[in-house]
């Protein structure tokens, strides 16, 4: 039989190779996927696998061994392994509990045995006698008879999901592990150069034959090559090849993140600012001026990292600098220090939020800090028409979002003069969303670009200022915390900075985890906080679905969960908080809640990052085991941001050991950083929340705590560079190219 089945498919090889040969090229659309509905198609559509390089680039996170093949008169109980034979009796029984089992007999000449599948019926029109069967199941033993609970099989014989290690990938949209396994076995056998027709992959045609590395680096570092790493990733003869193709991706991935750094700070280095900044006796003054008017101190990590920034504004080239800082650590002074640096030589600054709320808390913000009272806010068309303002020495600053376009000067009475597309002129801080950059916006003399939180400002956002005929310096700041590593690996390009220090007076907030039992005691607890102390909460709902976009399904939890706490708070204010929400709304409440109309603010997960109450004290998150650890920190970080003593409580659906473990740990510590490596080590990387949900950090094979390997990767690409011609790679830098467009974050 399997004799058989060899010759049957060496013939249909042939038939394919002939066809294939000629457009052996990865960059083949999944759309061209034989026996692929539309719907699985739109599934990996929605994974962002578009093309069969993309659908190899989905690695499994594990495997399954079911290479031991056994005749059926050698199983042993406890076993798991694969039995191929020939289905010689089918059976449908009900047991008394009502269980529906499926019964196949199947023989391999050396005996038979039992294949039990439970509430399967559909397998009765798949699986009929006579057929051949691979099954890989475990083997089990009642009374004296061995029966095999099956956990894959393949009618036919053993290919892809039997007699094999198997890979095991995460099941996304829908998509079941198999049907993406059978997918990219598809790919791994079509799209490949058959040297000659052996029945294992000999060459997978990723580079047209080519290794995208010279092969002194490849060998100087025991590399495998990528197309074999390729299939042994995905169909691995045994875990030792497995690891050496992971290896080699990993080394790969890496690579091609650190040689795109070095490309891009080189570019950045022939580059000129379009307006320089000067700093002389007179603008000194009014800075330190400004610092001394602050409500506080400036930390001396905010003074050291002003300095870093303060240098870079001065130079020709411009700034490209990632600032880094817990949350709550005052970022947005050190950023308002620039904007006003911008401002006294005459530019303007561009402040970009990820979200309308954050852009309208740095409004609130910067226009506080810059003692500018909101005397008017006009709308778009308000604003046309009226008279332009000359320039009275008085810093203007502008909110911008989507949905509402407000503006705000010192002296409304003045009536300035710009249409649309003039607007930018009049302004010296225009603060808003991405949306800042589009074309509807005529900039007149932008000189600093800031971007707030976990956006990457992207390679084409950078082209389209420049279209602008601007060259701006760009501050990046995330309250992510990334180890210094991985932000040197991860973001070589950019000079970094780091406030480490939290302002004076603020005190660790105190984390408990509570139990079922002890749910209602808290509940009590937090009103008498209320009732004595007018303490405000917020309470932060399940994270239902990990995404970007806040789905149905959270929003219901949300709505539902915003219902019962009214119940429980009855004798307070409560308001809820979604991103389904609009602009307005969302500020209305964001602002009941700050000037204390409300005392409790209900909110789903996506609504968190940076937003700044700092009466608000005490923070419960239900459902805390379904959150990174960083995803945790941030939350909590929305605390702890007075001099008040603060409170985080956990709440917790499951209470299994892990997830004890997990939240004790949490509760434990307060430093961003170890929180984020125990995240790395929990659940690999490129899952902490924040970072993959933005395309952040997005690695795809390689880990970030393997220093050994960054290490070895960065030694590689200094070689690389002192000893060849990029240009002479031309797959590696397309390669690069696809990988850095998709870190861009989309408006
Ligand atoms: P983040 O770094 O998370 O963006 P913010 O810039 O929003 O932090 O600052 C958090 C809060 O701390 C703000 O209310 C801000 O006014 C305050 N703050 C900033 N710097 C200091 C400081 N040096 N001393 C005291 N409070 C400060
Ligand atoms: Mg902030």
């Amino acid at each position: 039989m399997e004799g058989n089945y060899r010759c049957f498919f060496r013939a249909f090889d042939f038939i394919i190779i002939s066809a294939i040969v000629y457009k052996m090229n990865l960059n083949i659309l999944i759309d061209n996927l034989p026996k692929t509905s539309f719907i699985t198609i739109r599934k990996f559509k929605s994974l962002n696998i578009n093309t069969y390089f993309d659908l190899l680039n989905y690695f499994p996170f594990r495997y399954e061994n079911y290479s031991l093949i056994s005749p059926i008169n050698k199983l042993q109980p406890g076993e798991t392994t694969t039995v191929i034979g020939t289905i010689c009796d089918v059976k449908y029984q009900v047991t008394q509990t009502g269980l529906r089992i499926q019964v196949f007999k199947l023989e391999d000449g050396t005996g038979e045995v039992e294949l039990g599948f439970y509430n399967q019926p559909y397998i009765l029109r798949l699986i009929k006698k006579d057929m051949t069967l691979s099954v890989s199941g475990t083997v089990e033993k009642y009374g004296k008879k061995l029966v095999i609970k099956p956990k894959e099989y393949e009618i036919g014989g053993k290919k892809i999901h039997t007699g094999r290690i198997v890979p095991i990938y995460s099941e996304k949209r829908g998509l079941s592990s198999k049907t993406i396994r059978e997918k990219i076995f598809y790919v791994l056998q079509n799209v490949m150069v058959r040297q000659a027709h052996h029945d294992t992959f000999v060459t997978l045609s990723l580079t047209k034959g080519d290794e995208i590395l010279p092969n002194e680096i490849i060998s100087f570092n025991n590399l495998i090559d990528e197309q074999k790493a390729y299939q042994q990733i995905h169909f691995p003869d045994s875990k030792e090849a497995a690891q050496k193709a992971k290896d080699r991706l990993a080394f790969d991935e890496l690579f091609m993140i650190q040689l795109s750094s070095y490309l891009v700070k080189n570019e950045w280095k022939k580059e000129k600012v379009g307006y320089k900044f000067t700093i002389g006796n007179r603008h000194a003054n009014s800075l330190q001026q400004f610092i001394n008017n602050l409500p506080f101190k400036l930390t001396y990590a905010q003074k050291r990292v002003w300095n870093e920034i303060r240098s870079d504004l001065l130079k020709t080239v411009p700034m490209n600098r990632f600032l880094q800082g817990e949350v709550g650590s005052g970022k947005t002074v050190v950023a308002a220090l620039a904007c006003y640096l911008a401002y006294l030589n005459g530019f303007q600054s561009l402040l970009m939020a990820p979200t309308e709320i954050l852009a309208q808390q740095h409004f609130k913000t910067i226009t506080d800090l810059f003692k500018i009272p909101r005397l008017a806010e006009f709308t778009l068309s308000e604003i046309e028409g009226l008279a332009r303002d000359d320039r009275g020495g008085n810093l203007k600053i502008a909110l911008i979002t989507g949905s509402q376009k407000k503006f705000n000067f010192q002296s409304p009475s003045s009536k300035p003069v710009f249409n649309h597309q003039q607007l930018f002129s009049n302004f010296d801080i225009v603060i808003g969303t991405h949306s800042l950059i589009s074309k509807k916006f005529k900039m007149d003399k932008v000189g600093l670009v800031i971007v707030d939180e976990q956006h990457r400002f992207g390679v084409s956002q950078r082209a389209a200022l420049k279209e602008k005929g601007f060259n701006p310096h760009l501050l990046t700041m995330t309250a992510t915390p990334i180890p210094r590593t991985v932000a040197l690996t991860l973001y070589g390009e950019l000079d970094i900075s780091v406030i480490d220090e939290m302002p004076v007076g603020r005190l660790p907030v105190k984390t408990y985890f509570v139990n079922k039992a002890k749910r209602s005691s808290c509940y009590q607890w937090i009103k008498s906080q209320i009732s004595n102390f007018q303490s405000q909460i917020f309470i932060v709902c399940p994270l239902i679905e990990e995404s970007e976009i806040e789905t149905m399904k959270s929003l219901k939890a949300a709505k539902k969960e915003f219902i019962n706490l009214k119940n429980i708070f009855s004798d307070f204010k409560l308001g809820l908080l979604h991103g389904k929400m609009k602009a307005k709304e969302k500020e209305e409440i964001m602002t009941a809640f700050k000037n204390k109309h409300l005392d409790i603010l209900v909110t789903t997960p996506v609504v968190e990052v940076g937003v700044d109450i700092p009466n608000a004290t005490i923070m419960l998150i239900e459902g805390s085991e379904r959150f990174g650890l960083a995803q945790l920190h941030q939350l909590r970080g929305r605390v702890g941001r007075s001099d008040k003593q603060s409170y985080c409580f956990l709440f917790s659906e499951k209470e299994d050991l892990g997830i004890l473990k997990k939240l004790d740990f949490f509760t434990k510590t307060n430093d961003g950083n170890k929180l984020a490596e125990e995240d790395l080590k929990i659940r690999g990387p490129g899952d902490i929340y924040g970072i993959k949900q933005h395309g952040y950090l997005g690695l795809k094979i390689a880990s970030l705590s393997d220093y050994k390997l960054i290490e070895k990767t960065k030694k590689a690409v200094e070689y690389f560079i002192s000893h060849y011609k990029v240009e002479n790679y031309p797959i590696l830098l397309e390669r690069i190219d696809k990988e850095r467009s998709g870190k861009i974050a989309k408006d």
